[in-house]
C-alpha cells in the first residue's frame, strides 16, 4: 500500500517549521476524544523519507527541482527558512529506532543548517526507548517533544482510554528531559466533563509540577465526530464545560501548578482565550487577565467556535 501524506497536526510553535512524515496516523489509537482515534499506522519506507529529504535541500541550496518529488516538498520549501523541522505523524517516535536515528543522521548530513528538530510523543514511546536512545536522538538535533499528557486524574485517563497512568507519564517525562530534549507538555481543558472538572483540574495541576515541563499548552476540549467521546455527548453520557467553565479550569491550574520555570501558553487553536507567560513569575499578571475576562463575562471577549480549530 503507498503511504498516504498526512494532514499537517502541528503545535503552534511548529508553524514556521517544515514537515516531514515518517508515519501516518497513531500507534496508541485508542483516546476516544481524539481525531486519530481507530487510525492506521502507516510507516514510511526510510527510502521515501530520504528522497524526500534530497529533494528538500537540493532545491533550497540550488533552485533545482528533482523529478518525482511531491509538490508538497517545493510549496513547504518556499517559505522555509531551513531552521526548524517536525517529524509527522501524531507519534513519529514509534518510528524504529535504528531506522529514525538514521533519518536524523541523513537530515543533520543533508540540511546541515538545521538548528532543531521536533516531534510528538507518546508517553509509551518515551517509555520503550531507552535513556541512551534519546540521548542519542538528542544529540542529533531532536530538540523538543510535544507529549500528550492530557489530565492528570487516573480515573479521567481510564475513561479516556489513554493506556498509561500519572506514573508512567511522569515517568516518560522525566526521561526525555534527563536526554536533553525540552519537553512540552500538553494537557486538556475540559476533558473530564463538568462531572469530573474539579478531579480533573487538580490532577493536571498535580502532574505537571511533577513533571515540571520547559513547556506547557493547553489545549480545550473539541468533540470530534466520529469519536467515541462525540457519541457518549449525543446519548447524553457526557456533559461538556461552557466556554467560562473552561478558562476556570486553565486558572486554576496555573494557580496551584509549581514549576522551577515553564512557559504554558493556552495559545492553541482549540481554546477561548489565548493566556500565555512563564511561570511563576508570570502567574499574577496570567491570573489577571483570566479574571478580568471572568468578571466580565462577555462572550465576544472569546475565540468564536467557528474560529476554533483542533
Ligand atoms: S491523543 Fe495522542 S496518543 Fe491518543 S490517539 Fe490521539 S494522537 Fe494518539
Amino acid at each position: 500500500m503507498p503511504f498516504n501524506r498526512p494532514a499537517v497536526f502541528r503545535p503552534p510553535s511548529e508553524r514556521r517549521s517544515y514537515y516531514l512524515p515518517l508515519t501516518s496516523g497513531c500507534a496508541n489509537n485508542s483516546c476516544t476524544f481524539c481525531a486519530f482515534y481507530g487510525s492506521r499506522l502507516q510507516i514510511r519506507p526510510l527510502e521515501d523519507i530520504k528522497g524526500e529529504i534530497d529533494a528538500l535541500a537540493t532545491c533550497k541550496s540550488s533552485g533545482i527541482r528533482l523529478a518525482g518529488a511531491d509538490e508538497a516538498v517545493y510549496g513547504m520549501a518556499s517559505y522555509w527558512d531551513g531552521r526548524r523541522l517536525f517529524l509527522q505523524d501524531a507519534d513519529a517516535l514509534v518510528y524504529p529506532f535504528p531506522k529514525l536515528r538514521e533519518v536524523l543522521r541523513y537530515l543533520n548530513k543533508k540540511l546541515p543548517h538545521l538548528e532543531r528538530i521536533a516531534a510528538y510523543a507518546t508517553p509509551q514511546d518515551a517509555r520503550r526507548l531507552s535513556l541512551s536512545e534519546l540521548t542519542e536522538l538528542s544529540q542529533l538535533k531532536l530538540g523538543i517533544l510535544y507529549m500528550g499528557i492530557e489530565s492528570g486524574d487516573e480515573a479521567v485517563l481510564n475513561r479516556v482510554g489513554k493506556g498509561v497512568d500519572c506514573k508512567q507519564m511522569i515517568e516518560a517525562g522525566n526521561k526525555v528531559k534527563k536526554a536533553g530534549i525540552a519537553l512540552s507538555a500538553t494537557v486538556i481543558l475540559g476533558l473530564g466533563g463538568a462531572e469530573m472538572s474539579r478531579q480533573h483540574t487538580a490532577g493536571t495541576a498535580s502532574i505537571l509540577s511533577d513533571i515540571d515541563p520547559d513547556y506547557a499548552g493547553a489545549l480545550t476540549l473539541t468533540l470530534v465526530p466520529g469519536t467515541p467521546l462525540h457519541r457518549r455527548w449525543q446519548n447524553g453520557g457526557f456533559n461538556p464545560l461552557s466556554p467560562f467553565q473552561t478558562l476556570y479550569e486553565l486558572r486554576e491550574i496555573i494557580n496551584t501548578s509549581r514549576f522551577s520555570r515553564c512557559f504554558l501558553s493556552s495559545m492553541h487553536a482549540s481554546n477561548y482565550l489565548s493566556v500565555r507567560g512563564t511561570l511563576p513569575q508570570d502567574r499574577a499578571r496570567m491570573l489577571a487577565e483570566l479574571d478580568d475576562v471572568l468578571k466580565k463575562g462577555d462572550p465576544s471577549l472569546l475565540r468564536p467556535e467557528s474560529l476554533r480549530g483542533l
